[in-house]
């Protein structure tokens, strides 16, 4: 029904909405009179709310109201986590093409208009923001090029660095991925794992608009956690060569045999453990998220209207 849909995630993100909302909505509006796609698309807007505690909820209903962009609002019933959060949005999404953005505006909206014409000019499945630039604290910079430089190195499938959740893909990808039973889910490990073509396009990742990261330390361990976890399997071949490197360390300066079990042992279990909690978690199949309501805004409405009406024209056959 839709030719693109942009999916938002969003947890307590009062504070960048209304600036977001203006920028979206000059992306739909250059989307909509541009000519060189030799078409008008039909675009919805889906936001997430991944159980925020401030006012997002109650501001994106007021600011959808406003707005004649068709706009769908997941609530989620609490914070399920961002990347649970875009399941629901990639499920709910109706587009040809799903584009998933965040909210605080390091990623311009802007940039999804160049994501959707590359997909349609140059046919393909994927196209994916690369960032060759970030202008973020020292922390973040160091956690986040360490991890990209390790999942790459140890992942069994292309994972691509400086590249996170901006991306645009075409439903068949969304039907591929969302088939697949992966709990705790990783996207971008997901999407480049599936295959289809990709074209990179890059840009300079800003500043958070305002507010704070929302993405707390806990939350990136786990999100590294459940990359390594999924998409390496050579995590049991790399413990291998480092109890064997500590073993001969051990001996060769006589370390008391406390140390060498120490050394050996607690990482051992740690890895071990991490395996089993997420086997179990498997096990216990808790869906991924719970939504406490679906809100739509009356563009939606009217859309939908739309759509129903062509397609009543369009079986009922012509008398002659
Ligand atoms: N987010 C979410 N649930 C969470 C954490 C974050 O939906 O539990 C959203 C957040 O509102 C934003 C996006 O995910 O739209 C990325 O978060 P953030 O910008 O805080 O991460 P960072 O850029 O600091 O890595
Ligand atoms: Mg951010």
């Amino acid at each position: 029904m839709f030719d693109l849909s942009i999916v938002i995630p969003v947890y307590n993100e009062e504070e960048v909405l209304p600036a977001l909302f203006r920028e979206l909505t000059k992306l739909v509006k250059k989307l909509t009179i541009s000519k060189n796609l030799g078409f008008i698309p039909k675009i919805e807007l889906i936001f997430v709310n991944d159980g925020s505690t401030d006012k997002t909820e109650k501001i994106i209903k007021k600011l959808a109201n406003n707005s004649d962009i068709p706009t769908t609002l997941i609530n989620l019933t609490r914070n399920f986590g961002h990347q649970s959060a875009l399941t629901a949005g990639y499920k709910y999404a109706q587009g040809k093409f799903i584009a998933t953005i965040d909210a605080d505006l390091q990623d311009p909206p802007l940039l999804i208009e160049e994501m959707y014409k590359t997909a349609i000019s140059e046919k393909v499945d994927i196209v994916l923001a690369q960032r060759i630039k970030r202008d973020e604290g020292v922390f973040k910079k160091i956690t986040a090029t360490m991890f990209y430089k390790l999942i790459k190195a140890i992942s069994d499938s292309p994972i691509y660095e400086e590249v996170a959740d901006f991306r645009l893909i075409s439903d068949r990808v969304r039907d591929t991925i969302l088939k697949i039973d992966e709990t705790p889910r990783f996207y971008r490990g997901l999407v480049s794992w599936s295959g289809y073509k990709t074209k990179i396009i890059t840009y300079k990742r800003k500043p958070r608009y305002k507010g704070e990261s929302k993405y707390s330390l806990k939350k990136m361990f786990n999100l590294a956690t459940i990359a390594l976890i999924n998409y390496s399997s050579k995590i049991p071949m790399l413990w291998t060569i480092y109890a064997f490197l500590v073993l001969l360390l051990g001996v060769g300066f006589k370390w008391p045999s406390v140390v060498l079990f120490t050394a050996i042992f607690i990482p051992y279990s740690a890895i071990l453990l991490i395996y089993l909690q997420n086997i179990y978690k498997k096990l216990q199949k808790k869906p991924e998220f719970l939504i406490d309501e679906i809100w739509r805004n009356k563009a939606y409405d009217r859309s939908e209207k739309t759509r129903k009406t062509k397609e009543r024209k369009r079986k009922t056959p012509k008398r002659v």
